[in-house]
């Protein structure tokens, strides 16, 4: 038996690796003990969750900036060099970056990718279809579900740095502590809307994971995906609910085109009733980086600001 000429330390370090990060695509990592980690990160959620809690030991590169759709997001030839040269890569997955995903593959070994929202338990996504694309991938709204993909960050900066263990466990205990009051607000502020009022208008459906955890109704033009096309039927029959129902505010999102809300406000003009664009959210791409919106805090408490103040008026 060949496997006999392995080392059992380096056998039994490699099967508890295995079992410890089994999401790390490849069988082992390198030390990065002495060395400042080179991260690259995908969405800016995902970037602000390793700056945080890597602190000074990492250097994180984050693709997607302020307005950019991760669900159509393609590589650039750039992007494609930063993700060979990074020690590791860190993504949401859950198909949220499908087109991302794709090159991940491609390059196969030669990377560690960590999807940090998988994580996340099965039994509490939520199922918007089957096989691949079967959750919705926007789970950063509800910000307890939020707090696993902290989790998953950390111990995978344990793993490849083991000897400064110490700082990530502090830093990320911190760091869910504003993430634990960060939720309290946000249920605080929801509940301040009348309970009829609680309906959220938006271009696409970003925000069931919001609905669930903060007790709101969501409805979005197109679905959990923007790379489908909305139909001109689901802005009628959307237009026909904002009448019967009387909501007073939709809202556009910064990383997709308002075009179809606009359609949406115009189709409910001509049936006589008045809706007003109640602010633009931040669904898939953070704010501008240097902003209180451009931190995964500033942008759920931006949102739900604006949710609140459109909605209870
Ligand atoms: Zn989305």
């Amino acid at each position: 038996m060949s496997f006999t000429r392995i080392s059992p330390v380096a056998l039994l370090a490699a099967i508890l690796l295995l079992a410890a990060c089994g999401r790390v695509q490849e069988k082992s990592l390198p030390d990065l003990s002495d060395q400042t980690i080179q991260i690259v990160a995908t969405t800016g959620m995902v970037g602000d969750i390793v700056s945080v809690v890597g602190g000074d030991r990492v250097s994180v590169t984050t693709l997607m900036g302020a307005g950019v759709d991760p669900h159509t997001y393609k590589a650039s030839e750039g992007d494609v060099e930063k993700i060979g040269n990074a020690d590791i890569i860190f993504y949401s997955g859950l198909h949220l970056e499908a087109k991302l995903a794709e090159v991940f593959e491609k390059m196969g070994e030669s990377i560690f990718t960590v999807p940090v929202a998988e994580r996340i338990p099965v039994d509490q996504r939520i199922v918007v279809g089957t096989g691949v694309g079967a959750y919705d991938p926007h789970v950063w709204f509800d910000v307890e579900l939020w707090s696993i993909a902290v989790e998953s960050v950390r111990d995978t900066l344990i793993e490849i740095d083991p000897t400064h263990a110490d700082g990530y466990n502090e830093r990320a205990d911190a760091y869910q502590i504003e993430l634990t009051a960060l939720d309290s607000y946000v249920a605080e502020q929801a509940a301040s809307v009348p309970e009829e009022q609680r309906v959220l208008i938006t271009a696409h459906d970003a925000f069931n994971y919001f609905a669930r955890a903060y007790n709101f109704q969501v409805l979005g033009i197109q679905g959990v995906n923007t790379a489908t096309e909305a139909g001109a039927g689901d802005i009628q029959n959307l237009a026909d609910f904002i009448v019967e129902h009387q909501i007073p505010a939709i809202f556009v999102e910064s990383s997709v085109s308002p075009r179809t809300i606009e359609a949406l406000q115009e189709a409910v003009r001509s049936r006589g009733f008045d809706v007003r664009v109640g602010g633009s959210l931040f669904s898939d791409a953070m704010g501008d980086a240097g902003t209180f919106e451009g931190t995964y805090i500033g942008m759920v408490t931006h949102n739900i600001d604006t949710i609140v103040g459109a909605l209870a008026a």
